[in-house]
């Protein structure tokens, strides 16, 4: 294994993701005594130390961590700042200069796509680029030219070995668990295939709303936001045949495969929605088709999976914030197929629905759940974000997002991007339009 990153730099710390997941995972990480010594902020905000210090304090707070002084204090002593533009040389000249005793600095990228390359310029000029790490942030482009576009940036100044694409699903627990699941329980694989299964569905939902970021949505949509990363990434651990063995190589490799082997999405099996009011919010376009709901049909033409619609939706203002997959076995009646549930948010488990009898004097079914909820059953799980973090100091791509799933996730949504025209109203609060119940033939 490479070094451990002895320093870690966030471009762009007054921002979102910074303030919401990395100041929260680099205090739990402190805390188990894994953050390097150094650790810089930099912005265009002229931020000294104590205002630095202050916004870490909050965003570690309001993560409901309940705080201990002494690893805060720990963290705090670690933190610096560097204000200046992303543009101007002199500005990673005084970063070099912060730096200078650092063998394997992480560079992590907590910045608006629009000032990559910049930064990696910057990192370049100031001879960073050649000893550092690089941590980059979904969405991974805009569409299949421009992410090819952005490989090469980050190709030409960070060798892959120390590129990281973070699609934080991958660092969550029970996404991970997916696979462990599939191939570890021998009860399940022999049924893992067309014979049996009748159809997979996908969820993400998010109860909240653009939370007052909608200038930034409206360029992005539900589609770029999590459909082709999130969601293409948990298809392909549901989808994937058993990697050859248990290098990370195998391992992409079988998710690439699966990835190829799915169709790209069609218009016309696809429902895309808008909440009502998201027009009136500041920084939508006026007559804006951009959809903050979409539910699709995706299929997989392998032996596996020939017949077998995945149907995915994700969107916002849902009636709750949940991720789920449903695997749907195919029954000896109609409607008595059971449903095997993965929940893999935040309240995280497994049930599976079977048939009993129902009591009384006829024998009749009725449908019951065998359900385990982690919490009850597992040890506390570790953020995506802490885990990320940690891995990419170490140098470790395993639950990292690989550049060949990337390119056929953006193939696959290609056909669906930028639709001019065809966005359906839905109330906020609901699951989105009725065409997508349609879709689905209602979502178990
Ligand atoms: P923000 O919009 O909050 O921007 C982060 C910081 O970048 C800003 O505080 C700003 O700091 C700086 N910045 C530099 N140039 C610009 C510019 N032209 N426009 C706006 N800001 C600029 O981004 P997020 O923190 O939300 O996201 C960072 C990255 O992570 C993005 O690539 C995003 O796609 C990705 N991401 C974010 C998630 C989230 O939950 N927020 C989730 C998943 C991915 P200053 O002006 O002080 O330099």
């Amino acid at each position: 294994m490479d070094v451990r990153s002895d320093a870690v730099v966030l471009f762009g710390v007054t921002g979102d993701l910074v303030s919401k997941k990395l100041f929260p995972a680099l205090y739990e990480l402190t805390r188990r005594g894994r953050v390097p010594a150094t650790v810089i902020g930099f912005a265009r905000s002229p931020w000294d130390q104590q205002q630095l210090v202050t916004a870490a304090r909050k965003s570690v707070t309001e993560a409901g961590i309940d705080v201990d002084e002494d690893v805060f204090e720990d963290l705090a002593g670690r933190l610096s700042m560097i204000s200046g533009d992303y543009a101007d040389p002199e500005t990673y000249a005084r970063l070099a200069d912060a730096l200078a005793g650092a063998e394997r600095p992480l560079f992590y990228f907590a910045i608006p796509p629009a000032v990559f390359d910049a930064v990696v310029e910057g990192l370049k000029g100031a001879g960073l680029a050649d000893r550092g790490r690089v941590v980059v942030e979904k969405p991974f482009g805009h569409d299949l030219a421009s992410s090819h576009e952005l490989a090469a940036t980050l190709r030409g100044a960070f060798a892959p070995e120390r590129t990281f694409r973070i699609d934080h699903y991958l660092g969550k627990e029970p996404v991970e668990g997916i696979t462990l699941f599939r191939f570890a329980n021998a009860v399940f694989e022999p049924l893992w295939n067309r014979e049996h299964i009748a159809s997979v569905q996908v969820t993400v939902a998010e109860k909240f709303s653009t939370q007052g970021r909608a200038g930034f949505y409206d360029k992005v949509g539900a589609t770029r936001d999590v459909l082709q990363n999130h969601i293409l990434q948990v298809v392909a651990l549901l989808a994937m045949e058993e990697p050859a063995d248990d290098t990370q190589e195998a391992f992409q490799a079988a998710e690439a495969a699966v990835l190829r082997q799915a169709a790209a999405l069609s218009p016309e099996t696809t429902v895309r929605g808008q909440y009502e009011g998201y027009r009136d919010e500041p920084g939508v376009a006026t007559g804006s088709q951009t959809e903050t709901f979409v539910a699709t049909r995706l299929t997989v033409d392998n032996e596996r999976w020939a017949g077998v619609p995945f149907y995915l939706r994700t969107g916002k203002s849902m009636p709750v914030t949940s991720t789920e997959v449903v695997v749907e076995f195919k029954g000896a009646k109609p409607g008595t197929g059971n449903l095997l549930r993965f929940q893999l948010g935040k309240k995280d488990g497994i049930s599976l629905t079977v048939q009993v009898k129902r009591p009384g004097a006829d024998v009749t079914a009725q449908t019951v759940s065998l359900a385990v909820d982690f919490d009850d059953v597992l040890e506390p799980r570790r953020e995506a974000y802490e885990r990320l973090l940690d891995d990419a100091m170490d140098g470790e791509h395993l639950r990292f997002a690989r550049e060949q799933a990337i390119e056929q996730e953006w193939r696959i949504v290609e056909p669906i991007l930028d639709l001019e025209s065809g966005v359906l109203a839905y109330p906020q609060g609901s699951w989105g339009p009725d065409e997508a119940d349609a879709l689905a033939g209602g979502w178990a």
